[in-house]
């Protein structure tokens, strides 16, 4: 599947490129290929996420989950949705602890990478799987986990030259940064129009997208949507585009379709486009004060008391999920909510 369009080729891969295209294009082709051909997740692949170290982290967004739809007096009818679930970790680490609560909900899981699909199948058998979230169902209130995957959808970057406000493009061999022709200033929010030369300011059309898809339906069906990812409440000017590699950062214009593209999420965005589509965004908060908020510290007691001799495993993984220098404060917790269903937990 190549994708094509005037003054550029991409193959699969994303390595073989011929004239210019947006960085927005290439981050695309880039990671639906690195997506689709592996299974990055872990210690012998290119990062690590919270599921993946620790199983409390699944257990108390399965908590959250309970907690959230037995409120709104949805038990019976909700739906457990994730996207990008990765290799299923998060989602049967919450559906174990739902279960404990008397909760069973059918789940659907939105993923385009078959690698991952067939992971998560080992994990979860009765998932139900999607390309897209439009093709969720209609019939009952769902809640919706997102965690690390907003950050991989492409973005697309404007840089302030001394001509206006100028898309960033990719191109030349070895690749490297270009400036676009056209004047793109109506992309830039009212805020950031006279940031100073050289300022970047980033766009996620498809997390934009994606949520005001899911925003009218989570308005009109009942339900919530958690988002959980590394990023900042903007509006902000800042380049957040990074590569890793082996768990280490590389550079993001080398062995395209090779390395994991992340950018950081501007929650104040996601908050906002919830909101125009009929949700009710709270606050945005670290992830160490979630956790915190949900009961980690009783659960990290639990499980070293049951297995002391993983005490030690235990603390380090609560301390790397909630430290302010680890992953406590960098990751932050946005949930938004029908406008007629309760506030959730975690956030007070
Ligand atoms: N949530 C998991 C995995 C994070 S990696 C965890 O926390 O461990 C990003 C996930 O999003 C992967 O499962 C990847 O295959 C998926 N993904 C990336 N782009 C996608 C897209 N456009 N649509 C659906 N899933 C996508």
């Amino acid at each position: 599947m190549w994708s094509r369009s005037p003054g550029r080729t991409v193959s699969p891969d994303g390595t073989r490129v011929a004239g210019i295209q947006s960085l927005h294009d290439y981050m695309a082709a880039a990671n639906a290929a690195y997506y689709a051909t592996r299974d990055p997740l872990g210690a012998a692949g290119d990062f690590i996420t919270a599921p993946e170290i620790s199983q409390m982290f699944g257990e108390l967004v399965g908590l959250w989950f309970a907690d959230l739809a037995l409120r709104a007096g949805a038990g019976a009818s909700v739906a457990y949705v994730e996207l990008g679930p990765g290799r299923g970790t998060l989602a049967a680490d919450a559906l174990r602890a739902m279960r404990q609560a008397g909760l069973a909900p059918p789940v659907h899981f939105v993923e385009t990478s078959p690698v991952l699909r067939a992971r998560q199948q080992t994990a979860v058998p009765q998932a139900t799987w999607h390309e897209a979230v439009e093709s969720l169902p209609t019939d009952r209130p769902l809640i919706v986990i997102a965690n690390e995957f907003f950050d991989a959808l492409p973005i697309r970057q404007y840089e302030r030259t001394a001509r206006g406000w100028r898309e960033r493009m990719v191109g030349g061999v070895p690749l490297r940064f270009i400036s676009g022709e056209m004047d793109c200033a109506e992309a830039i929010p009212i805020q950031l129009a006279d940031a100073p030369l050289g300022a970047i300011v980033e766009r996620s059309p498809a997390s934009e997208a994606i949520l005001a898809s899911l925003a009218a339906r989570l308005a009109a069906q009942g339900g919530a949507l958690l988002a959980i990812d590394y990023g900042y409440e903007g509006p902000a000017t800042g380049d957040t585009l990074q590569a890793m590699k082996a768990h280490a950062y590389a550079d993001p214009l080398a062995d395209a379709g090779q390395r994991d593209l992340t950018a950081h999420v501007d929650f104040a965005m996601l908050a906002s486009i919830g909101r125009i589509h009929g949700l009710r965004p709270g606050p945005c908060v670290g992830q160490g004060a979630f956790l915190t908020a949900l009961g980690i510290d009783a659960r990290a007691t639990a499980l070293a008391g049951r297995n002391p001799q993983r005490a030690g495993d235990v603390a380090a993984a609560k301390a790397r999920l909630t430290a302010a220098d680890q992953m406590g404060s960098l990751f932050k917790v946005l949930a938004l909510r029908a406008p007629h269903w309760p506030e959730p937990a975690g956030f007070a």
